[in-house]
């Protein structure tokens, strides 16, 4: 079962894999990978036993169970799978009994929400669907109860963070770069992307936050953590 551990750990997250089967969003595409890269980088995560970085992967693609969940169980790795229940079943989309498999496979199912938008600019209508009917159904679908929610873009501020206290969720995974602590209701996660060398991949399996990306990571983790309702980024 995925569990991220109370000493600070990286967290991964991978979106799509392979070709895409469905419209991407715009700007969406360099956050595909080949399945060879992806294949690569397991191998690589696999061989790094006790350090090795937690693996989450966004969106509900198909991919997450035609080539992630295959790839995974072939090395005896888990992770989180955070899915929006407003796509199931559309095609390039996991269906409903994907949902199902997944868990039953011992992967772990979390909260993307209903419909991929910004969780800053939701009414109380939105919040009831992207936070407490997506959670019900995918509790229902996979027979697990969902303690983990990633924000759709990596956007959150302090409201959505208090929000989902409130609903009782156990944490909340960002993009936020570095390492994360299971310790903490926020986890920053380390975005893979087809556009990465290798130097920018080990910095992200380690949960190395690179000089050049730091003083924009502070602002943004300033703005999300402390203004009540933070600037759209
Ligand atoms: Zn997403």
């Amino acid at each position: 079962m995925f569990r991220t551990p109370a000493e600070k750990h990286s967290v991964l997250i991978f979106h799509g894999l392979g070709p895409p089967q469905r419209k991407l969003e715009p700007g969406e595409a360099p956050f595909w990978l080949g399945r060879d890269p992806f294949c690569a980088l397991l191998d690589r995560i696999a061989r790094m036993g006790a350090d090795a970085p937690q693996i989450t992967f966004d969106d509900g693609n198909a991919s997450d169970i035609e080539i992630a969940l295959p790839e995974l169980a072939a090395r005896g790795l888990s992770a989180a799978f955070f899915l929006l229940v407003g796509r199931l079943d559309h095609p390039g989309s996991l269906s409903q009994a994907d949902v199902k498999a997944l868990a039953e496979a011992g992967q772990t199912i979390g909260l993307h929400g209903h419909a991929h938008r910004d969780w800053r600019r939701l009414d109380p209508e939105g919040r009831q669907q992207e936070f407490r009917e997506a959670r019900r159904r995918l509790a229902d679908l996979s027979g697990q109860p969902i303690t983990l929610a990633a924000a759709p873009f990596g956007l959150y501020d302090r409201q959505v963070t208090k929000t989902l206290i409130a609903e009782g969720f156990e944490a909340l995974y960002t993009s936020d770069w570095g390492r994360a602590s299971g310790r903490r209701f926020l986890r920053p996660r380390n975005c893979i992307d087809a556009t990465m060398d290798d130097r920018a991949l080990s910095a992200a399996l380690d949960g190395h936050v690179r000089l050049t990306r730091q003083p924009r990571r502070l602002l943004g983790l300033a703005r999300k953590r402390l203004l009540p309702g933070g600037p759209a980024a």
